[in-house]
């Protein structure tokens, strides 16, 4: 694929949480970024010989374009586990750790990033394990597949039955040592952050250690907040100046634009207020929380409290490292809070597609690259066709109403509840095809010739 082409058909796409939109029309992208973006036809390009002689892809009537999945919790190392792993009601915050150990393989790797990437995700944030030359295999195959992804070198130090652990010292020259060599391939899709597994996991000297790397590095920094309730206990014990879980965090300066926390399903009121004051991004991982038995996150009452929330599949908790299966079940534990309290309402299709795209890209701070079609953003986008030939949906000559006004939104719908992998056949990572299944109408376009969408 060349690195200029207009693509033409249904655009759907987040602006913010409230507003979601789809339209007619196209983008024009160039060195992988959306240069032109327009309704209904491209008359005045065409007279300004803007898409002459570019490339020109037409979407069919049952096909739209929307933004790439951005993941905000994948675990590289615990992708592979046992079906055992599933339904388990953990009585700790620490899930036994066999299921990390003997997994971290460059196969393993290889796996799980090529099923991110046919899942449609762009984006993603990965926790790789305590080792920096098996975490560095994940880099390498992020670079090689084109993944735009942050990563990790997970870090402990506390003494633990696996022997799991590092100390002090060597944690902190490893995270250097890390970083210095994802910065040293000079790629800039795939980047470092700094990873501590738990708060329990780091006792306060690599607490404070990790945060000075991380402002020093000016990167990000990601870790589990409250994905059970006992964190809380335990956490408040080791440090009694603290008045709330949150306030653990802050006092070695973590909290900050740049931070992202995983689960926050029992955070409190002061908890939220101090995430909310510090710009915290939050992964919302609806499977894995109900999975492992660790509650129902209250998503809406964050979004209330204007916290920055994206969708994490987890990949180790929850069954699957799908975000399109994240946005169900983000849809279906927010249900559920309603039917227990019709105050907590529910999130709708339009707020469920915001999470797994643009959401995310806020949580971690790409919304200016990533997240949504607007002009002057990097292409991370996928072309979805409800009626791909191994899709799950049915065509039925009734299905769909064509004329009807909301025939746009209803692909859209159709996709968010019913769709799966088969039905994303085009992925787009700054302007680059990394996955193409797609039966579309591709030609050598010339200034003369016709641009408007197919009706
Ligand atoms: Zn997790």
């Amino acid at each position: 694929m060349d690195r200029k082409f207009i693509i033409i058909g249904a655009l759907a796409t987040s602006t913010n949480l409230n507003k979601f939109q789809i339209t007619r029309g196209f983008v024009i992208v160039q060195k992988g970024q959306i240069t032109h973006k327009g309704e209904s036809d491209c008359t005045m390009l065409k007279e300004q010989s803007v898409i002459a002689g570019i490339r020109r892809i037409e979407l069919l009537d049952h096909q739209f374009l929307m933004p790439g999945f951005v993941d905000c919790h994948p675990h590289g190392s615990q992708y592979p586990k046992p079906p055992s792993y599933q339904n388990k009601k953990v009585k700790t915050y620490r899930p036994k750790r066999q299921y990390e150990y003997p997994f971290y393989t460059s196969s393993t790797y290889a796996k799980m990033v090529h099923k991110l990437v046919r899942y449609g995700t762009t984006t993603a944030i990965y926790y790789g394990s305590l080792h920096v030359d098996k975490t560095m295999e994940l880099v390498r195959l992020l670079v090689q597949l084109r993944q735009r992804a942050f990563i990790g070198k997970v870090n402990e130090n506390t003494e633990n039955r696996h022997n799991y652990f590092n100390d002090i010292h060597k944690e902190l020259d490893d995270t250097k040592d890390f970083i210095e060599k994802v910065l040293a391939l000079g790629n800039d899709l795939v980047q470092p952050f700094v990873a501590p597994r738990f708060a329990v996991s780091s006792d306060s000297e690599l607490m404070a250690g990790l945060a000075n790397i991380a402002s020093q590095y000016n990167i990000n920094f990601h870790s589990y907040i409250l994905q059970y309730a006992c964190e809380a206990r335990e956490v408040l014990r080791s440090h009694p100046d603290c008045q709330h879980y949150a306030a653990f965090f802050d006092k070695f300066g973590i909290l900050t634009s740049k931070c992202v926390l995983a689960h926050a399903v029992h955070l409190k009121d002061p908890d939220i207020e101090l995430l909310k004051l510090r710009e915290v991004g939050i992964a919302h991982c609806p499977a894995a929380n109900t999975r492992l038995h660790a509650g129902l996150c209250p998503v809406r009452k964050l979004l209330d409290h204007n916290l920055k929330v994206g969708l994490g599949s987890d990949g180790c908790g929850g069954n699957s490292v799908s975000i399109l299966d994240a946005i169900r079940r983000a849809m279906d534990v927010s249900t559920h809070l309603e039917l227990q309290n019709s105050e907590n309402r529910g999130i709708s299709w339009k707020e469920a597609f915001y999470l797994g795209t643009l959401g995310g890209a806020r949580v971690l701070n790409l919304a200016h690259k990533v997240g949504s079609l607007e002009v002057g953003k990097e292409f991370d986008a996928l072309v979805i066709d409800i009626y791909a030939p191994e899709g799950p949906i049915d065509v039925y000559n009734n299905s769909l109403d064509r004329n009807a006004a909301n025939y746009d939104e209803s692909l859209v719908q159709r996709f968010l509840y019913s769709g799966n992998d088969c039905n994303i056949t085009q992925v787009y990572v700054k302007g680059h095809l990394v996955k193409d299944d797609a039966k579309v109408i591709i030609t050598e376009s010339t200034s003369d010739d016709r641009c408007t969408p197919r009706q």
